[in-house]
Formats: structure tokens, C-alpha cells, sequence
């Protein structure tokens, strides 16, 4: 989706919330923010290819006890030396569909997090839901047990798109939904929403932003339909049933949504990420801030102490694995310096501020300017990079040409 942004933002426009540290880099360092993966559908969505499984949700109880046992191993790895527990400024429970937990069940994972990490008193406590999977009683028990954000997957106003993309909520189910949280106290809502699908017009678009925006979420995530392998879309793309939106189609969209946006408040903070002031979701920063992060559950990645790991993606397999007192790691590597200094260029490059480069050298103990060497001369003379005070930044055109910039960000 770089080929299609266009970018009319300046830094003056982003709120200083963004634009500073609001901590020195080397103690955002010591701090894990957590990933948790709930890996729980009721049906696959014809697009999605997540770790997630329908049919399995007799096995809630027992992954959530598996789960419970992961944290508190995981605390014990986390912890400092001298036994402090590690320090956590974001949770999010994710999915899969988290919201087809119990209240009691969200309940005790939070209690074993805050037992395991030192949360941090204003910690951002995001959860994942389907429209289709919400009731009032549910999200007042769920902000109860201290989640103060929610994600909804919408996707779409269009009933037939829902349909095609199978949804299982209705576009009278994610007013509901919105309503319900807010009535339950959640002042800071995500909505996701898909451009690029199959039969999508400029006209179903513009209608589901109109009636996105009527709802005044904090923030929104937009998408482009993305065909994944192994999916059925894919299987329709191939055999011709449906045909995704076309490039120059996306492009508008896109454009469209950026200048609706815009006038409405929103900040685009991210590529795909727009918030009203003082909501852009810390825990994305933490990735494209390349922080450290600790996920658990099945197929949960982590980025932590120079190493990159992942878990099992099986339910059934992790749960043996954690009744074995084993923590489910099942892929790991080393991440070497210069491998941590061109992923943090260039997830900084996607984000609106780009990258701080006091904060780059103070982190690497190297000015970018070494790092980079030679590499960038080319893309800084096409125009492709811009200098805004202490930030290094992708310009309009280099927006339009990310891939370029990143490729010469790559270790040797
Ligand atoms: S609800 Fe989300 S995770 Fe579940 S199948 Fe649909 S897209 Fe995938």
C-alpha cells in the first residue's frame, strides 16, 4: 500500500504526544509490552489467514489455564536480575477473537499479567472483539477487569460484503457494539475497516466511512483487501468468481479516506492508522518503534532481550507443551546489531514522525548518519527522504516509493 499514499501532513500538524519521547530510550529498552493471542473463531472469515481456529471452542478452558501457567513462566524468564518484575507500559489481547472468552475468563488472565509484570498504573489494555460476539452485560464486566481499549473488526457497512468477506456480524451489530462500549465506559475505541474487496465501489466506501465517522471512534484502522495464500479468496481470484478492487481503485480510496479523515480530526499517525488526538495505540508504537515485546499463546511472537522467538501454533500441542512446564518456544533467533538498527529505521520510516535521530544514536551508541553511510545518497538526492528539525522522514514522494528506501536499509 505505499505505492498509493499521499501525503499531505507535516510535522507541525502531528501533536507533540508523538513527536517526544516521553521517556529516555534506554528505559523504554528495560519495559516488555505484552501480546496475548486467543486463537478462537466461530467461523474462518474467507480472507484471514491468522493463526485461528473454528470449531474448537470447547478447548477455551483448557488454552486459558495453558495460558495462565505461559504468563507466569514468562514473567519468571522477564524478570531483571535482581528480581523485579519486568515493567509493561501496553497489554493486548488479541486474536482469533478474544471477546468469545467469558468475562471471568478475560478476568483471571488479566489478574495473572498484573501478578506476573509490573503494569504500568495507566497501562493501554487493548482487546480484540467481533461485533458479532458482544453484549452489554459482557463489556461492563470486561472494563471491570481493566481493559480500557477495544478493537472491533468491522470491516464494512455493506451487508453483502460482509457477507462475501464471511462475517458473521451484521452493519446493525457494529453500531450496537460501539454503543454498548461506550454505555459500558470505553472512551477509546479502534475500528477496523477493509477497502479493495471484491465488488466494493467508491460508493460502499464512502458510505462506510460516512457512517464510521458518525459513530466518532478514536481511532481507525484501514486495510486493503490483501488475497492471502491457502484462503478461499484465493481459490475464487484464481478460478474467477471474484476479482479485489484494482490498483488505481485502492489508490482512490485510500485518498479519499485520508482527506475525510483529516478534516474530521483524525491524525495519520501510521500508514493504515488514523487517531484523534492523544489516541494513537501505544502498543502499535512499541512495533514500529522496534521496543521490546513479549507475546504468549500459540504462534505468539516476541522481540526480547536480542532475540526474536515464537511460539506453537497448535492449540493442542501448546497446551502440552505448558503442562510440561516448558514455555512453548518453538523458533528462535539472535537479532545482531545491525539488523535492530535497519528494522528500526525503517518500521520508524512507515510511522508519519519517522525516525528521531538523537534517540537512534542514543539507542545504537552510532549517529544514524554512520549506519546509513553512503547507502541513502541516491534516495536523498531523488527527494525521496526529508530532514524536519531532529527527524528523518520519508517525503510525499518517498511515501510513494517506501520499498526503495527500505531496500537500502537492509544489513549487508
Ligand atoms: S474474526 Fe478475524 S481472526 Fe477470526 S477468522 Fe475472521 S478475520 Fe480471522
Amino acid at each position: 500500500m505505499t505505492a498509493i499514499v499521499k501525503d499531505t501532513q507535516t510535522h507541525n500538524q502531528l501533536p507533540q504526544s508523538l513527536l517526544q519521547a516521553t521517556e529516555p530510550i534506554q528505559d523504554l529498552l528495560e519495559t516488555a509490552s505484552l501480546y496475548l493471542h486467543i486463537p478462537f473463531c466461530h467461523t474462518r472469515c474467507h480472507y484471514c489467514d491468522f493463526n485461528t481456529f473454528a470449531g474448537l471452542l470447547p478447548l477455551r478452558e483448557p488454552y486459558v489455564r495453558a495460558l495462565l501457567h505461559e504468563i507466569e513462566m514468562a514473567g519468571t524468564m522477564a524478570r531483571h536480575e535482581d528480581g523485579r518484575l519486568r515493567r509493561s507500559r501496553t497489554l493486548f489481547l488479541g486474536g482469533g477473537t478474544p471477546s468469545l472468552l467469558s468475562v471471568d475468563q478475560i478476568t483471571r488472565i488479566l489478574n495473572a499479567c498484573f501478578q506476573s509484570f509490573a503494569l504500568d498504573a495507566d497501562a493501554e489494555i487493548t482487546m480484540e472483539a467481533n461485533p458479532g460476539t458482544l453484549n452489554q452485560e459482557q463489556l461492563i464486566g470486561i472494563r471491570k477487569a481493566g481493559i480500557n481499549r477495544l478493537s472491533m473488526g468491522a470491516q464494512s457497512f455493506d451487508a453483502e460484503l460482509l457477507k462475501t468477506l464471511g462475517r458473521i456480524h451484521s452493519p446493525q451489530e457494529i453500531v450496537q457494539a460501539v454503543d454498548f462500549a461506550r454505555v459500558a465506559g470505553f472512551t477509546s475505541i479502534n475500528i477496523d475497516f477493509m477497502f479493495g474487496l471484491p465488488g466494493q465501489t467508491m460508493q460502499h466506501w464512502q458510505e462506510t466511512l460516512k457512517r464510521a465517522l458518525e459513530l466518532r471512534p478514536e481511532h481507525l484502522s484501514l486495510y486493503s483487501l490483501i488475497v492471502e495464500e491457502g484462503t478461499p479468496f484465493q481459490d475464487w481470484v484464481n478460478d474467477g468468481s471474484i476479482t479485489p478492487g484494482d490498483e488505481d481503485l485502492c489508490a482512490d480510496m485510500y485518498e479519499y479516506a485520508d482527506e475525510l479523515l483529516r478534516q474530521a480530526g483524525y491524525i495519520n499517525y501510521e500508514i493504515s492508522n488514523w487517531a484523534l488526538p492523544g489516541h494513537h495505540s501505544r502498543h502499535n508504537l512499541t512495533y514500529w518503534q522496534n521496543l521490546p515485546y513479549i507475546g504468549m499463546g500459540t504462534g505468539a511472537a516476541s522481540s526480547f532481550a536480542g532475540r526474536r522467538f515464537s511460539n506453537e501454533r497448535e492449540p493442542l500441542d501448546y497446551i502440552k507443551l505448558v503442562k510440561a512446564n516448558q514455555l512453548p518456544t518453538v523458533e528462535s533467533e539472535d537479532v545482531e546489531q545491525a539488523q535492530a538498527m535497519s528494522e528500526t529505521a525503517f518500521l520508524g520510516l512507515r510511522t508519519a514522525m519517522g525516525i528521531h535521530l538523537p534517540t537512534f544514536a542514543a539507542r545504537f551508541g552510532q549517529p544514524f548518519s554512520q549506519f546509513a553511510g553512503n547507502r541513502l545518497q541516491d534516495v536523498e538526492k531523488a527527494g525521496l527522504l526529508e530532514y524536519e528539525d531532529d527527524w528523518l522522514r520519508l517525503s510525499t514522494r518517498g511515501r510513494l516509493l517506501g520499498n526503495e528506501v527500505f531496500l537500502r536499509l537492509l544489513p549487508d
